[in-house]
């Protein structure tokens, strides 16, 4: 341990402390989230935020290789001796001209993060490498996730890497297959579950606990302190200056939780000025917070949050036994875990959040496969909020904008074939039946 970081609930009723050689996840004392606190006086931030990326220039040195541990003095709670790294985060922010028209931005004014050029293809990478040195620091042997998919593969991953035993488990048939085909391939224990994520999500809590297992998800305040780093990268890419907005998709919401506390401690810090605005997009058959927020007005309320507007609101989905609905499987969930801290970094950010249909989902995604490296269907769901956002002129066209595309286009291959083959959207780019001649072939080319 470094006696830099120190864990602490999110309740500032409790605000409860408590040290990092433990994985306890969920406030002993009251149940609420933790987070991963830094006593900022005994650690060595770098003056300006740039002498961070001199590292890079380093990279023979597999901590300053890695995306996530060249920013470390802002992760600070492990010695590097347990630090773990297969070279996540050398991922690209691109500015693109051609998504930007369409969503009505001005050029030079729309950047694509790319997190899907991650070892496993996705932005949990960034999470697991921290969390995983978290698991290597106080000894753990076995871990555990509930997945929509992207977690599965990434744990398996990281699980192997470092010799710890995983179990992954999933909704039946609610998996894409490139995840699916990962978490087996590198070997995780793959429990497919009749049920739906926030159901595997309940069970895993429960089989972390009753088989001391180390839990992966995105409760893991660990894991969200690597997720910060998507943020750094983001900054230091437009040259150490932040957007005006970060675009993102919200799933079980820790991506945004995470990208709130690392603005804040910036600024905390005096590495940044200002703090950029950010949009959560959820899809609108699984928009919780969407509902929470623009309808019942839900708001972190300086960490008191009205939990009796969250009660009912589950309560409700329970007696209608819903089950969220969305191509966009990533975010099929109905029950994000870190809604509250998410209601934080909506506080910070001043931000908004936006719902968007599948239809808008695969079109934006067919955009940047068309212009950009592609992305999986969640991912698009920044771009179709935007568009939204855009629209309702709620940011200008001429605003500095990062989307952060959160996976990797071969993630969900079925989707994009059906969009395409299926001629289901605006775009789609379906093959053409050619018969076995030469001459006939010749004729379709040139038409
Ligand atoms: C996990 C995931 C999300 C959802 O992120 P949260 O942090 O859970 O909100 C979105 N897109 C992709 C590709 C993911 O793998
Ligand atoms: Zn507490």
């Amino acid at each position: 341990m470094t006696d830099a970081a120190f864990q602490k609930c999110i309740n500032p009723d409790c605000a409860a402390e408590f040290d990092c050689g433990q994985a306890i996840f969920k406030c002993p004392q009251c149940g609420e989230l933790l987070d991963a606190r830094y006593n900022w006086d005994k650690i060595e931030v770098p003056g300006k935020f740039s002498d961070l990326a001199k590292r890079w220039a380093g990279r023979d040195n597999r901590l300053d290789f890695s995306g996530v541990w060249r920013f470390r003095e802002l992760l600070n709670f492990c010695p590097d001796k347990y630090k773990v790294t297969i070279g996540e985060g050398q991922t690209i922010l691109q500015q693109n001209d051609s998504v930007a028209k369409y969503v009505d931005m001005k050029p030079g004014r729309l950047y694509l993060q790319y997190e899907g050029l991650n070892p496993s293809g996705s932005f949990k990478d960034n999470g697991m490498a921290a969390a995983f040195s978290h698991a290597k620091m106080i000894g753990a042997s076995s871990s555990a996730c509930a997945s929509t998919g992207n977690t599965s593969a990434s744990v398996a991953l990281y699980a192997h890497s470092c010799g710890l035993k995983c179990t992954v488990l999933i909704g039946s048939g609610r998996i894409a297959f490139g995840k699916l085909s990962q978490a087996m391939d590198y070997g995780a224990q793959t429990i497919q579950i009749l049920g739906d994520f926030d159901d595997c999500m309940r069970h895993v809590q429960d089989v972390c606990t009753k088989l001391g297992l180390y839990l992966l998800n995105s409760l893991n305040p660990f894991r969200l302190e690597g997720q910060k780093t998507i943020m750094y990268r983001i900054i230091e890419q437009m040259g150490w200056t932040t957007p005006d907005w970060i675009v993102v998709p919200g799933g079980n919401l820790g991506n945004s939780s995470a990208f709130g506390k690392a603005f804040y401690e910036l600024k905390q810090l005096g590495l940044i000025e200002r703090i950029p605005r950010i949009a959560i997009i959820n899809a609108t058959g699984a928009d919780t917070l969407t509902d929470l927020v623009n309808n019942k007005k839900l708001t972190w309320n300086d960490g008191k949050v009205d939990q009796k507007i969250i009660d009912d609101y589950y309560a409700d989905l329970t007696a209608r036994n819903f089950s969220p609905h969305t191509c966009a499987s990533a975010i099929e969930i109905s029950r994000p875990v870190n809604l509250k801290k998410c209601l934080r970094t909506i506080d910070i950010c001043n931000g908004v959040v936006r719902a968007v249909t599948d239809e808008e989902i695969c079109d934006a995604k067919a955009i940047v496969g068309k212009y950009g490296l592609g992305c999986e269907p969640a991912s698009a769901a920044t771009i179709a909020g935007l568009k939204h956002l855009r629209a309702e002129g709620v940011i200008a066209a001429d605003e500095r904008v990062a989307c952060v595309l959160t996976g990797h286009p071969l993630k969900d291959p079925g989707v994009t074939v059906n969009y395409h083959k299926e001629k289901q959207g605006q775009f789609s780019n379906a093959p053409v039946e050619a018969p076995n001649k030469l001459d006939e072939i010749i004729e379709l080319i040139k038409s």
